[in-house]
């Protein structure tokens, strides 16, 4: 086992590690700390963080593996906080750990306490080994016990490797570590890559993907693999490449900040080398997140209502605020269809902003469900190749499961929403295209207009056309989809001259 101590980031050992994150497509994560007994206010201070890398893919060193022992008692926190923040978050990087989510909240209390930055709320993408165990136990039509086995044990059946665990609780604060806590710590943490690698070999071996969804789609709602519910659909050609690359050119963008960053003396891993697509569909499929609760963030025993929480709730929303500044350019996929002008779906945040789009006669869909999960979202976006309109700035965390097909609408009034959509995906509104659609739903209308007559029949039990409009001669459409009626009276001429005037169109 290649392992590096980094203790120090003006060591060769720190570049070594920054290097390698860079070339790394999965990574295996655990923490050491030292056990706390007598203070239950406090969470344990972590003292070891070890990042096990894997270099390269199937077709080229997938064996080449690097691990790192971070020595969290000696370098400065606030100077690699941004690093790991990167790691944890890099849609790039397969994140795998045992029960992490533990090691998780103690990390960021970590950094929280000396690093003052917020700390690490998520991990994504996400495998815990407990998961892919059950998998593996599944596929070889065994029994799934209900109580979960330690690391030990599951590196023991899996591997056939013994994993000691008398070390688990020896002074991981004392410094120099011991010979044997290094062996131990780095292989803690390595042994979670050859799992996966089997895991992976098993799910490469039994076909594309795609084939087996349906079958796997069943057999795994028991084992509590998330996210296989949430995306059944995998006929879609998912090229790993073309998205990263779409992230490469906003991620360039953000050259004020690295140069910053360099300058800090901390070179971050902007340029990560994006998933093969045999990689990037298992993460599509099994790929989990890890996500702290505010509740996470405080030992239970010290949990208080009022002035501490509202600090940390202030915290976070901080954090969102800079998130939201980012503004990429608008994603627009011309291969995503949409008849030569992107279709959306709108959040429910921007749901004005939807029936407004279809009065313009552009195809905005809302979500199935009233309060949708983003998981939901997105896969209804990725479904129905829509570009996913929204004000929520954490979801664009999950641009890279929709190709980036995520737009954030700055503006919060509904008019000048419309206005920003327009612009910023140049869609061209030509006057007959106003009330083209059905605002209430999004359906198309009929070919031709109905008469009076017809509008009466195809009115009847459902919709009430007032008396009046009857001897008007006017002409009646209706919704394909919810056969709603709509005529051309004086609430139609005032809202064409509305959205005339909206999008500044010239009569
Ligand atoms: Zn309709």
């Amino acid at each position: 086992m290649d392992t590096h101590i980094v203790s120090s980031i003006d060591s060769s050992e720190f570049t070594h590690l920054t290097r390698t994150l860079s070339k790394s497509t999965v990574i295996g994560l655990d923490a050491e700390w030292k056990p706390v007994r007598s203070q239950r206010s406090t969470f344990p201070t972590v003292t070891l963080l070890q990042l096990a890398c894997q270099i390269g893919d199937d077709s080229a060193g997938w064996d080449e593996s690097v691990v790192f022992l971070l020595d969290l008692s000696s370098l400065p926190l606030p100077s690699i906080w941004e690093l790991i923040k990167d790691v944890l978050v890099s849609p790039d990087i397969l994140k795998l750990g045992f029960k992490f989510k533990q090691d998780l909240i103690y990390l960021s209390s970590t950094f929280r306490a000396q690093g003052g930055n917020p700390g690490f709320d998520q991990v994504e993408p996400y495998m815990d080994i407990t998961n892919i165990y059950k998998f593996l136990q599944h596929k070889q039509g065994k029994k799934i016990s209900k109580d979960t086995k330690s690391l030990s044990a599951i590196c023991e059946e899996i591997l056939g490797l013994h994993l000691s665990k008398e070390l688990q609780c020896s002074d991981w604060s004392h410094r120099p570590l011991t010979e044997e806590q290094i062996r131990y710590a780095a292989k803690d943490a390595h042994c979670l890559l050859g799992i996966f690698k089997i895991f992976q070999a098993k799910v490469i071996k039994e076909g594309p993907l795609c084939n087996h969804v349906n079958e796997q789609h069943q057999s795994n709602v028991s084992l509590g693999l998330k996210g296989i519910l949430e995306m059944p659909d995998c006929e879609n050609k998912l090229v790993g490449r073309k998205f990263c690359n779409a992230l490469d050119i906003v991620q360039a963008t953000a050259s004020s900040e690295e140069c910053e960053r360099i300058a800090r003396g901390v070179e971050v891993i902007r340029k990560t080398k994006p998933m093969d697509e045999s990689l990037w569909k298992i993460v599509r499929k099994y790929g989990e997140k890890l996500f702290l609760r505010v509740s996470d963030r405080n030992p239970k025993a010290s949990r208080r209502k009022g002035k501490r929480l509202s600090s940390v709730v202030v915290c976070e929303e901080k954090q969102l605020e800079n998130y939201g500044d980012w503004q990429g350019p608008p994603p627009w996929d011309i291969s995503l269809g949409g008849d030569g002008c992107p279709k959306f779906l709108c959040d429910v945040m921007v749901e004005g902003l939807a029936k407004h789009l279809r009065c313009v006669g552009v195809d905005a869909a809302v979500p199935h469900s009233r309060k949708p999960e983003p998981r939901e979202l997105i896969d209804q976006a990725y479904k129905e190749k829509r570009v996913l309109l929204t004000r929520d700035a954490k979801l664009l965390r999950h641009q890279y499961l929709i190709k980036n097909q995520i737009y954030r609408v700055n503006n919060l009034l509904k008019n000048e929403q419309l206005l920003e959509v327009i612009e910023a995906f140049q869609l061209k509104i030509s006057e007959d295209q106003l009330m083209s659609r059905c605002t209430k739903c999004n359906g198309r209308f009929i070919q031709k207009p109905l008469t009076v007559e017809e509008a009466i029949e195809a009115a009847k039990g459902f919709q009430k056309i007032p008396n009046c409009l009857f001897d008007k001669n006017l002409e009646f459409w209706q919704c394909m989809d919810c056969n709603q009626l709509y005529w051309e009276g004086t609430q139609y001429h005032n809202a064409v001259q509305k959205f005339i005037d909206v999008c500044q169109l010239k009569e």
